[in-house]
């Protein structure tokens, strides 16, 4: 699986507070990073949990 963010994302950082192994806040350059390309089976979990908690809904499955 992979996942994407929406350009709407506020940088709000709360998916790097929650799910440090997934995304970084890259304050430098006004996004977040996603740290993988395919998300590792083992972080799938992490990963629709961040999806459901992003306030604005900006983490999608690609
Ligand atoms: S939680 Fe959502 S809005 Fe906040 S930085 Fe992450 S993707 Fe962006």
């Amino acid at each position: 699986m992979k996942l994407e963010i929406k350009d709407y994302c506020v940088r709000c950082g709360m998916c790097e507070d929650i799910y440090p192994d997934l995304f970084h806040l890259n304050v430098p350059e006004d996004r977040v990073d996603i740290k993988f390309d395919e998300i590792p089976p083992e972080l799938e979990e992490k990963a629709l949990g961040a999806i459901a908690d992003c306030a604005v809904g900006a983490i999608f499955k690609k």
